[in-house]
């Protein structure tokens, strides 16, 4: 049985799931995504699957109201996105760009298949990558949550947003751009994606990427628009695993607008969280950053800007 709580002091939810106790922790000999494990079969390239050891699920009793706590029901689907059948590669970026864009068209039509659930308020797309945070296959994966409550980091977001667009009458992710794009902290700028390391970078190798166009959700993204987004994710990641001399762990995630309501003042981007900070350690999330939300960089965005577009210049003279 799952459940959702929330935290009434901080607004946060909290998936209660215990029987993910049960997934497989990095086997050795067995992988559930390889073509012809029971649940892929053969003759795919790219694989949208159920989670076995879903957060949220269709079949999800309503938890028992507690008189005191909000709760919700875990209502839902939890999917695996299988990128590739290839076992052994290593990551995203190491799929032709054409592979990519099909993993995202895949996505983009789950997307739209959720829309039309009355029970899912949103979806979460991400990506783990590195064993070191804590990913338990490493065959090339990416995750979907489809969600009936809106994750509390992103309500911030869509909170400051709309406030920016009542006081001022514009979109704030725009103006980020239009500040980031032309700046020493820009990676690269194609005509319809544009990719930077933020600013307010939390993270020792963060990179954002943006459509130039004010979209909200995925599914408002055209042919073209997830063309160029394949080539500028493969060029991004392909900088961060060169970017310390050693693949660096990283989590992606997609930001976008509940998928019900009118978010206009909303413009959905990809943050990229590259763990590892300049001399290879690992960074961790310790006491400031996870019990009080204040983050230390022990680097400036502004160098791992140029580190990372030294990186993108190495992978662009292997792929031409
Ligand atoms: N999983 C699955 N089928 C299996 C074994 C595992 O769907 O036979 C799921 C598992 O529940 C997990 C995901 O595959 O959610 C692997 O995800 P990852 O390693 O990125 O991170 P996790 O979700 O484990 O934190
Ligand atoms: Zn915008
Ligand atoms: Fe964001």
């Amino acid at each position: 049985m799952s459940e959702i709580r929330r935290d009434p002091t901080t607004g946060d939810w909290i998936v209660v799931a215990p029987r993910r106790l049960e997934r497989p922790w990095q086997p050795e000999s067995f992988c559930p995504f390889d073509p012809g494990a029971p649940e892929t079969g053969h003759g795919w390239d790219v694989l949208i699957l159920p989670n076995r050891y879903p957060v949220v699920s269709a079949d999800t009793l309503p938890p028992r109201p507690d008189g005191f706590y909000e709760t919700a029901r875990a209502y839902g689907r939890a999917l695996v996105v299988v990128e590739t059948p290839s076992h052994d590669l290593d990551d995203l970026s190491d799929l032709p760009v054409e592979q990519i864009e099909k993993v995202l068209r895949m996505v983009r039509d789950e997307a739209a298949r959720a829309a039309s659930d009355p029970g899912v308020l949103y979806l979460l797309y991400f990506r783990n990558k590195g064993r070191e945070i804590g990913v338990s296959l490493t065959h090339p994966h990416s995750q979907i949550y489809e969600l009936p409550v809106v994750p509390e980091r992103i309500a911030r977001e869509l909170e400051r947003a709309e406030e920016y667009w009542r006081s001022r009458g514009r979109c704030l992710h725009c103006d980020v751009v239009a500040r980031e794009s032309p700046s020493g902290r820009s990676l690269l700028r194609g005509t319809r994606w544009t990719a930077f390391v933020p600013y307010y970078a939390r993270w020792p190798h963060e990179v954002h990427v943006y459509p130039l166009r004010h979209v909200q959700l995925l599914t408002q993204l055209d042919d073209e628009e997830l063309a160029e987004l394949a080539r500028v994710l493969k060029a991004v990641l392909c900088a961060l695993k060169r970017a310390v001399g050693r693949p660096m762990p990283y989590m992606m995630v997609l930001h976008q607008a509940p998928l019900r309501g009118d978010h206009r003042y909303y413009h959905l981007h990809f943050e990229i969280y590259g763990m590892y900070r300049p001399d290879g350690r690992l960074k961790y999330a310790a006491s400031a950053e996870t019990g009080a939300g204040i983050y230390t960089l022990d680097t400036t965005p502004e160098d791992t800007a140029e580190r990372l577009r030294k990186a993108l210049a190495s992978c662009r003279r292997d792929t031409s």
